[in-house]
């Protein structure tokens, strides 16, 4: 089985844990860069020097070499985990237990009720992933479904190129690999899925947290494809099955924890340290054991403290900043006025007023992915373009007599509502400027997502 198949095929608990035991082949394995650990064999962890038989072993190294799973599921793309950055945010301040005013601040909602919202939705997406998780199992014991390809969890792209059962995927290596699973193939498909296949295989034949030098990634290539083995390189790569250095140097099988934004990349490098010294450890149990070896062990040790010291000192800014933040967020200006949503693929324009503008891209945001927007045509596109595809603009702000701060003493009352009759005449106010804004701008028809003034309209 290999490291995809076994992540996939992994309970709830043993995703939480981050290992699995194979009783097949009595080892655990990790998860994450698929490491095994046989059973019955002891392991000494580093710092501690302490001894672990393998299972515990296992958990250890899940920690030291990995971090928290939480995070490293959070770091999978969101095809893979169906969440927006903004929930993943949400849930990595939900475990670390802030309180909904913090998430407030921190994530840009409108209010704390937005907060409460998110939690909802989580918890009713669980409860559906865990119907669904039933009735897939029972489906799957019924009549004989067949058996998908895992998807590579580095994958750049998850579609129906990938919907590919084993029968299948066995077939199509056996037509374009006609003398066997070692090559050369007879041909390089064209049509993508086919290409996947063949792609996933060759893949296959590296190994998890090896560095490979071009040269040696070409011995292996030119097996399969020995006239246009770079063609070969460069599409492992550009599928997501290969990494490489900037300089093209060095090349390594995809880890998922990669595939997410930059800080996480150079943890790879460590990480490949520190499972270089682990293979090492197993060796130097049968006896011998080079000062060479030491020399790396050290390294990792140090590496390993290096990267504590500097997760500390994170988890202190990260605390100093959420309280200038809030502190900020309370001494802010209340703005109100018109603002523009815009489609930038087809130019069309959504026109709004609001009497509390700072919050309120992040209000938009929110409403447009939980599908729940007011304007019906706006939601459709914003589901059909992506939210990549839009901006936001505020496009006239209404002078107010006095300055209304975000402390809430004065601008909420005890239930958090805002003192409504100050409020309503600053609405009608609003609601004119947003009158004018409409007739200039004519966001109707063509041009924007406003029914009524279509054309034909007398003006
Ligand atoms: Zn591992």
């Amino acid at each position: 089985m290999n490291s995809d198949e076994r992540f996939w095929n992994a309970s709830i608990e043993e995703l939480k844990q981050g290992y699995v035991y194979e009783e097949a082949e009595g080892y655990y394995y990790c998860l994450i860069c698929g490491e095994g650990f046989e059973d019955g064999e002891i392991f000494r962890e580093e710092p501690s020097g302490r001894w672990f038989e393998a299972r515990k072993y296992a958990g250890h190294h899940v920690k030291q070499s990995h971090g928290s799973m939480l995070d490293y599921l959070l770091e999978l793309d969101k095809r893979q985990t169906g969440l927006t950055d903004l929930q993943k945010e949400l849930i990595r301040g939900f475990s670390k237990k802030l309180s909904d005013q913090e998430l407030m601040s921190l994530s840009g909602a409108g209010s704390t009720s937005t907060i409460r919202n998110h939690r909802f939705v989580l918890k009713e997406k669980a409860k559906q992933a865990k119907l669904l998780l039933a009735i897939m199992e029972m489906m799957e014991q019924g009549a004989a479904a067949p058996r998908f390809v895992p998807v590579h969890r580095t994958a750049t792209q998850v579609d129906e190129r990938y919907a590919i059962t084993e029968d299948e995927n066995a077939a199509l290596l056996k037509q374009y690999l006609p003398k066997g699973l070692n090559g050369p193939l007879a041909s390089f498909p064209r049509k993508e899925k086919r290409k996947i296949a063949v792609l996933r295989h060759i893949a296959s034949f590296f190994n998890i947290g090896t560095k490979y030098s071009e040269k040696a990634v070409n011995e292996k290539l030119v097996a399969f494809w020995e006239e246009d083995y770079v063609t070969l390189r460069r599409y492992l790569i550009e599928y997501g099955f290969l990494d490489r250095s900037d300089d093209g140097r060095a090349y390594w099988v995809k880890d998922a924890a990669d595939s997410s934004t930059g800080a996480a990349a150079p943890k790879k490098k460590d990480l490949e340290v520190q499972g270089a010294a682990l293979k090492q450890e197993t060796k130097a149990k049968q006896g011998k054991q080079s000062k060479q070896k030491e020399q790396i062990k050290q390294k990792a040790q140090s590496k390993t403290e290096q990267q504590e010291d500097k997760r500390k000192d994170e988890v202190k800014m990260d605390k100093a900043k959420r309280k200038q933040l809030t502190a900020e967020y309370q001494e802010r200006e209340r703005v109100m006025g018109v603002f523009q949503i815009k489609n930038n693929a087809n130019g069309k324009l959504y026109i709004g007023g609001s009497t509390n503008l700072d919050a309120l891209w992040g209000r938009e945001q929110f409403m447009l992915n939980m599908g729940t927007h007011a304007s019906k045509e706006l939601q459709k596109e914003w589901k059909q373009f992506g939210s990549e595809n839009f901006s936001f603009l505020v496009l006239e702000t209404v002078k107010l007599d006095q300055k209304i701060r975000y402390d809430y003493k004065d601008v909420l009352d005890p239930e958090g509502r805002q003192p409504v009759d100050m409020v309503r005449q600053y609405n009608r106010e609003v609601g004119a400027l947003k009158e004018q804004w409409l007739e200039k701008l004519q966001p109707f028809g063509e041009k924007g997502y406003h029914a009524g003034e279509v054309s034909g309209n007398a003006e």
